[in-house]
């Protein structure tokens, strides 16, 4: 397997200081890098059911699609208020700097659909665990999350106990 945490840029104090800012970007235009970090998900994930991912943007359309892509299911985007056309649900949260609201399509997941969610970085787990609150109000049973990067210090895995977590990388 690729160390993919050579393809990982960390930048002190961003965006703010005391933040370690893991910068996948420069994974991201790596083409072998970026194909191989999202088959290795894929595999990761391969022994659960899923009928569709659900990312929240904007990192986790980059993670999510490619993925759902790779799967042959379809991908749903969580995103931030006021950016979604059609009726949406929303719910607010507090992220490791700041806060926030997010929102999806209220048909954007079937009822009995089975889902993952995936984003680049677990952090304190915020963002996912508010993705998993809205995927839960539309019916959906959040089967997993897939991230590139867990920031293992911040436990945002806590928050996440009834669904299964896979990572690519950890950083303490
Ligand atoms: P959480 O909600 O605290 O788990 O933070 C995760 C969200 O914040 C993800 O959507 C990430 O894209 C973003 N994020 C937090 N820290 C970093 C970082 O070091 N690098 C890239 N994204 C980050």
């Amino acid at each position: 397997m690729l160390d993919f945490k050579n393809n990982i840029r960390v930048i002190p104090d961003f965006p703010q200081a005391g933040i370690s800012f893991k910068d996948i970007t420069t994974l991201l235009k790596d083409g072998a890098a970026y194909r191989a970090a999202i088959d290795e998900l894929k595999a990761l994930v391969a022994h659960l059911e899923i009928d569709v991912i659900a990312g929240p943007e904007a990192r986790g359309f980059v993670v999510g699609a490619p993925l759902a892509y790779a799967l042959g299911v379809g991908f749903v985007p969580i995103r931030k208020s006021g950016k979604l056309p059609y009726e949406t649900i929303e719910v607010g949260y507090d992220l490791e700097y700041g806060k926030d609201t997010l929102a999806m399509h209220t048909d954007a997941i079937k009822p009995g659909q089975k889902v993952l969610i995936a984003d680049d970085l677990l952090a304190t787990g915020g963002t996912i665990a508010t993705s998993v609150n809205l995927v839960e109000q539309l019916g959906g049973q959040v089967v997993g999350a897939a991230f590139l990067i867990e920031l293992t210090a911040l436990s945002g895995r806590d928050k996440l106990t009834d669904i299964e977590v896979v990572t690519l990388l950890t950083y303490e």
